[in-house]
């Protein structure tokens, strides 16, 4: 029977097809239609002459004939969360709670989009939570800007992610703090006051200084000194017992927490021991149940830090999958980048619509849907790829031609 059908299936589909991408494909038409009436495969020699002839018919109709026909048919929407590859160690019915961690000192550019939608598409396909976190404890190198507080969250808002809770680093800094102290004593972490070049030296020629062995009863008193200002800026850290000899240098002993004195906007001049990156980032994906970390394949010395922190503790490491760079044409994929293309003209501001940003976005009339279509039709492979502008718009396409056939 499914001949009597086969002439009016293929003209749905040539016409979604020309809809979506201007001109219909066979080839694209012919898969939607076996799909949909398998026994065309029985005869695809004439099956293919009825989407020919179809696809021809079709692509000789107005752009405005294509949209008033198309509008008569129902497609059901494709579900955009089937297209993640699976998490095997999820199956079982582990949670999946994930999170974007973002320094605010500028807005959402596309390579925060790519995490956030992955670890926000992640969380809601099995059901866990997406966090966001503030990364704000280096008050000096990356100085903590108080208005992207709310200005992140409102990007990641216009995205559509489901945010389960807002937490700033640099109000958790005694949970650091306490935690740093188990390390000390349990004798897997101590206070180094070994000058800089010193701390060098020994780490490049793989050696212990002497502050490694102190006890750790010594360690915590070293460490209360440290909290209490006996020490200036640059003279004592908490550094983390590793492998003295690791292949990778940077990795011995790497340091834990540092005296930056220096005012925080938001916590001011009320604490001068600050944690770095993996350490933090270590305690709180614990301590938030972060199960499934997305992070780009620059940052896989990280998570080989971080696992020393783990390991310490003794527990379990979160998943990860580490994703190739977003790339953007004109080297504009990293915030100071685009920040200094402001600064030049090049660019008239975060929000100019030839700039990278969720703003620059807004402004160039992209619907967050189609950055998000998009971002999960790239994947999660490790390969670094440019931002292809065309498949976006294609993407964006279906979502502005949608409200508008919705306002007429
Ligand atoms: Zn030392």
């Amino acid at each position: 029977m499914y001949w009597i059908m086969l002439d009016e299936v293929v003209r749905k589909h040539a016409l979604k097809n020309a809809f979506d991408y201007g001109k219909a494909q066979p080839g694209s038409v012919i898969a939607k239609v076996v799909a949909e009436l398998p026994d065309c495969k029985a005869d695809m020699k004439s099956t293919m002459a009825v989407v020919v002839k179809g696809v021809a018919e079709v692509n000789a109709l107005s752009r405005a004939q294509v949209e008033s026909e198309v509008s008569g048919y129902s497609f059901p929407e494709k579900k955009q969360r089937d297209w993640l590859p699976e998490l095997e160690w999820a199956l079982g019915g582990a949670e999946v709670n994930t999170r974007i961690a973002p320094n605010p000192s500028g807005y959402a550019h596309m390579g925060h989009a790519k995490q956030a939608i992955l670890g926000d598409e992640y969380a809601r396909k099995y059901g866990g939570k997406f966090w966001l976190r503030f990364e704000d404890t280096d008050p000096r190198t990356k100085k903590p800007v108080p208005e992207f507080y709310e200005l992140i969250l409102e990007d990641l808002e216009w995205l559509g992610c489901k945010i389960y809770k807002v937490v700033k680093q640099s109000e958790r800094l005694l949970i650091y703090y306490d935690y740093c102290e188990r390390l000390m004593r349990a004798g897997k972490a101590y206070v180094c006051t070994c000058a800089k070049e010193e701390m060098q030296k020994n780490r490049l020629e793989a050696r212990a200084c002497a502050c490694r062995g102190q006890s750790s009863s010594h360690a915590l008193l070293e460490w209360k000194k440290m909290l209490d200002g006996a020490y200036a800026e640059g003279g004592a850290v908490v550094r983390i017992k590793t492998e003295v000899d690791h292949p990778n240098s940077s990795i011995r002993d790497w340091v834990m927490l540092r005296i930056v004195d220096e005012a925080h906007p938001v916590t001011g001049k009320k604490y001068r021991v600050w944690p770095l990156y993996n350490f933090a980032a270590a305690i709180d994906d614990h301590e938030m149940d972060i199960t499934l970390v997305t992070r780009g394949k620059e940052h896989e010395l990280n998570a080989i830090k971080q696992g020393y922190a783990y390991a310490a503790f003794g527990w379990t490491q979160p998943h990860s999958i580490e994703t190739g760079v977003l790339k953007i044409r004109g080297g504009l994929e990293h915030k100071s980048d685009i920040r200094d293309a402001i600064a030049r003209g090049e660019l008239s501001g975060w929000d100019d619509p030839r700039a990278p940003t969720l703003r620059g976005m807004k402004a160039r009339g992209i619907d967050p849907r189609a950055i998000r279509d998009y971002i999960i039709s790239c994947g999660v492979g490790k390969n670094d790829s440019y931002l292809d502008e065309a498949k976006l718009d294609s993407f964006n396409r279906k979502y502005v031609e949608r409200e508008r056939n919705a306002v007429v």
